[in-house]
């Protein structure tokens, strides 16, 4: 049954209360409204959340988006729900033109007056990059002028499991969808098991468990509690808008190349013999790679391949702190570029997104210091300040 108005603004100031005393980090109010006057738009991709066991017990694409948001009780209490059926796919199928066509098709939706806000339902295994495709891929007045969230989700139980988590995960997603998103919380969230983390941050850390989604080194943005949604401050800086028009296509490539304990760099030559325009080189600790390598990345960096050095570990950032051969101080002085705390799978969407714009390669082409000063603080402004200031 709806409750009225009086009555949620009373049980929202009983919650904030409630939180305030748990603690002080949680700064926005609870949010509890009826929005039938507003509008989310819900794009199913696939993933096991639209799965169920046909009869040899496998999970296999079964539900569409339709499907699975008429199966959950009192969701268009919450606001009107409308449904975009964009693929049924398990993720590992989904592509960087996927991400880029969701992207412009999301934009399109979003610049509705009456649509607060977009729920994607996607397969967990490659979430986290469509989630960070988006965030980069929003153009600039989605920064500036359009304060609407955009949450991915998904779940780890299909629809036919005993406990599926989907249609909680979906309910949870769309109230981040009604939400009126403050200036200061990332336009791009990933909510599933009732947290919200930033795209820019969040990683699959669990194979199977549903508190898979984890920000290592930063936490959750938010939480939703009951019908409730909480915001902790800070959130924006781990947006991750570059301010580009989002491209009709993505022309560039871009290789991650891991790199493994007496590695000679034989798959660095491989992609620069391929004809790529940027290599992601997955290191080690703090970006250390083997110094045998750095022949094959000083040669790549001399024909203009852009180089960008990530870590395999889950949290913290690259960083110049050793001066050893193979460090991050070496690959700095043959012109690398630092990750900063972007997994290797994101940075080598961000540098397919930059390499497919015009306007980048331009620049790349007229002032290479420039550029790669751009590109330094698209990934880490906090190394970016120390090495071009
Ligand atoms: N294999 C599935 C997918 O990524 C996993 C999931 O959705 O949880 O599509």
């Amino acid at each position: 049954m709806k409750k009225t108005k009086k009555e949620i603004s009373i049980q929202v100031e009983d919650a904030f209360e409630n939180q305030q005393n748990l603690s002080d980090m949680v700064l926005d109010d609870g949010y509890l409204d009826i929005m039938e006057d507003k509008t989310v738009v819900v794009y199913a991709v696939g993933g096991t959340i639209a799965m169920k066991s046909d009869s040899t017990g496998a999970l296999v694409p079964a539900c569409s988006g339709e499907d699975l948001t008429a199966a959950i009780p009192g969701l268009s209490d919450l606001c009107n729900i409308e449904v975009e059926e964009f693929s049924n796919v398990q993720s590992s199928a989904v592509t960087p033109k996927m991400m880029l066509d969701l992207s412009r098709r999301i934009q399109k939706t979003l610049r509705r007056p009456e649509v607060s806000g977009v729920v994607v339902t996607h397969g967990t295994d490659t979430l986290e990059e469509t989630a960070y495709f988006l965030s980069i891929s929003l153009s600039e007045d989605f920064q500036r002028e359009i304060f609407k969230p955009i949450v991915v989700t998904g779940a780890m139980r299909g629809a036919s499991d005993v406990g599926a988590d989907g249609p909680a995960n979906i309910l949870a997603s769309v109230r981040v969808a009604c939400h009126d998103v403050r200036e200061d919380i990332p336009r791009v969230m990933v909510c599933l098991n009732n947290e919200i983390h930033a795209a820019t941050r969040v990683t699959k850390m669990h194979s199977a468990n549903c508190a898979t989604f984890q920000s290592p080194g930063w936490g959750p943005v938010g939480y939703v509690d009951e019908d409730c949604v909480y915001f902790r401050n800070g959130g924006l800086q781990l947006e991750a808008g570059l301010n580009f028009p989002t491209p009709s296509r993505l022309t560039a490539k871009v290789d991650i190349v891991k790199a493994v304990t007496g590695d000679m760099g034989e798959f660095i030559d491989f992609s620069v013999d391929r004809g790529v325009d940027g290599i992601v080189v997955e290191g080690f600790g703090r970006g250390n790679i083997p110094y045998t390598m750095m022949p094959s990345i000083k040669r790549a960096i001399k024909k203009g391949i852009v180089v960008v050095i990530a870590t395999r570990v889950k949290a913290g950032r690259v960083l110049d702190c050793y001066g050893y051969k193979g460090s991050v101080t070496d690959s700095l002085s043959v012109g690398a570029i630092m990750a900063g705390e972007t997994t290797a799978a994101k940075a080598r969407l961000h540098l397919m997104y930059i390499l497919s714009q015009k306007s980048a390669r331009e620049l790349q082409k007229e002032d290479p210091d420039c550029f790669r000063a751009y590109l330094q603080e698209t990934l880490d402004p906090v190394l970016s300040s120390r090495l071009f200031e």
